[in-house]
């Protein structure tokens, strides 16, 4: 890195947010694009983040009574087909396996042999196959309700993929409930709602907004989808969790009844729950600056990186025995319920060594040398501070306060990120200046629009369907804190009791 370049990452947000987002995740070394279509290969540093995303939802599912279990990778067709609407919603990204063995053709190549009778579906989403399961285990009340986590990958043919965002494979969870009662049904999809929200918003630092999905982007089957939208820095909303209630839906489809307690026989009341390695990308988006990905630590794979300097090859084993001593130490603190992860770099590559933490995002560098050795202290430079802003601290002090700092950080990036969604997000109640908010002033830089609009909406559909054909722009939810306010239709002018969030959305 040459001192005349300002920034790590070119281009810069502001240059172009797209490529910018492709060049962080290469810089950081998290992902890259795999040699299969729309699939993504995850390095150390970005599965790291997931593991630990991974365990913390995991606790905090256990803690709602949730139990982990494990699915079959392929589907019978015939099982989509069990629930109409949602066959309809999964049938045009399906990949589907119909040979079970590779044979030599003329000339060497391999291709597929021995068609399958009945081709098999790569699951998109499990309700189906989790059903088939549900019917079998549940036969009274007393079987219920049923609390089952599946972690895993899916497969849905994306026609757009984008790594983290929109990818053909990814991994998620997905949290499949049965219950007695709609009542019952309806609290734990709020409940896994709200799961996520504490996920992105305590841990990952990212503010959202709770809200139920209108008709037209529901999840196919679903009675009601509640989602977690969140705002990126180009203003785009990212949806970054869904909840559905399934009412008996797919109850009836997989025959998921039970007896109740006075001996009649009932369907179920079901939900399901995801969310995904998109929120990875959402991550990178919402703290992201032109110096890279920005880890916040209640998450980051690694919290502090020691750098040791030397001036003189004789300094070596000394500066070295003291960055070791300090690493154990740090080793030893816990902090948002895991050991501190302290990386040592002692290679020798002069500037970029201290580039590529930044760029990998992680919370803390700490330099050390001969002379800070002597003094018995470190030199700190914070992740979300300016790269040079950096401040000697005894090396006590600094052990004692690390937690502090750490969470000053998080909150620092929280902070930072509402701001963000406050400065653009605004009612909008004039119909010119909804199309005005949305229509970006430089046609070469489509991303660059006013951000989230707070407008009233009748509940037409062809409203909702008449600004997406206009603007690109939809209904990312029906806000559920949405009080009820009088107002006109942004699109018909009729009447409406609340505003809903419309957004450009990736
Ligand atoms: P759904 O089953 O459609 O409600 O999706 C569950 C979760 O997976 C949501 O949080 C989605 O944002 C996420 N998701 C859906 N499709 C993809 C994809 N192609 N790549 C990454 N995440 C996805
Ligand atoms: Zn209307």
């Amino acid at each position: 890195m040459g001192k005349q370049q300002k920034n790590a990452i070119s281009p810069s947000r502001a240059e172009d947010y797209p490529e910018w987002y492709q060049q962080v995740i290469k810089a950081s070394d998290m992902a890259e694009r795999a040699p299969v279509r729309g699939c993504m290969v995850i390095k150390p540093w970005g599965y790291a983040l997931w593991e630990n995303i991974v365990a913390q939802m995991d606790r905090m599912f256990k803690a709602t009574g949730v139990k982990n279990a494990y699915f079959p990778l392929f589907i019978p067709i015939n099982f989509l087909e069990k629930e109409a609407e949602h066959v309809e919603g999964f049938a045009k990204e399906c990949a589907v396996v119909t040979h079970h063995r590779l044979e030599k053709a003329p000339g060497g190549r391999l291709v597929p042999g021995g068609p399958l009778t009945d081709p098999l579906v790569v699951r998109p989403t499990s309700e189906t196959i989790i059903g088939d399961s549900f019917s079998k285990w549940i036969g009274s009340y007393r079987d219920l309700p049923l609390l089952i986590n599946q972690w895993a990958n899916v497969v849905r043919w994306e026609m757009r993929t984008r790594i983290f965002l929109r990818t053909s494979e990814f991994l998620w969870q997905e949290g499949h409930t049965a219950h007695a009662t709609d009542t019952e049904a309806i609290e734990r999809t709020r409940m896994m709602l709200s799961v996520y929200t504490r996920m992105v918003q305590d841990y990952l630092a990212i503010p959202v907004i709770e809200g139920h999905k209108t008709a037209a982007e529901r999840f196919p089957g679903a009675v009601d989808t509640l989602c977690i939208e969140a705002m990126m820095q180009d203003r785009k909303a990212l949806q970054a969790g869904t909840s559905h209630f399934l009412g008996q839906n797919f109850a009836k489809a997989s025959n998921i009844s039970f007896q109740t307690e006075t001996e009649t026989e009932e369907f179920a009341w079901t939900t399901s729950w995801g969310t995904s390695t998109r929120m990875i990308g959402g991550l990178i988006m919402t703290h992201g600056d032109d110096d890279g990905v920005i880890m916040p630590p209640r998450v980051a794979p690694a919290h502090v990186v020691l750098l040791p300097i030397f001036r003189k090859p004789d300094d070596r084993q000394q500066v070295m025995d003291y960055v070791n001593g300090l690493a154990a130490a740090l080793r030893e603190m816990v902090y948002a319920g895991r050991n501190l992860v302290v990386e040592i770099d002692d290679r020798d590559i002069g500037g970029a060594r201290g580039w590529d933490w930044i760029k990998k995002g992680i919370p803390l560098r700490l330099e050390i040398g001969p002379r800070d050795m002597a003094a018995d202290s470190v030199f700190v430079g914070r992740r979300d501070r300016p790269h040079r802003d950096k401040t000697a601290i005894k090396r006590e002090a600094f052990i004692a306060q690390l937690p502090d700092i750490l969470d000053d950080i998080q909150n620092q990036l929280f902070q930072r990120a509402c701001r963000f969604r406050e400065e653009h997000t605004r009612n909008v109640d004039d119909r010119s200046d909804f199309y005005d908010w949305f229509t970006p002033k430089n046609q070469e830089k489509p991303e660059v629009h006013g951000g989230f609009a707070m407008s009233h909406w009748c509940g037409d559909e062809a409203c909702e369907s008449k600004i997406k054909a206009d603007l690109n722009v939809t209904i990312r939810c029906v806000p559920i804190d949405a009080g009820s306010e009088t107002g006109t239709c942004i699109c018909c002018g009729k009447s409406s009791d609340k505003r809903v969030v419309f957004a450009k959305a990736y």
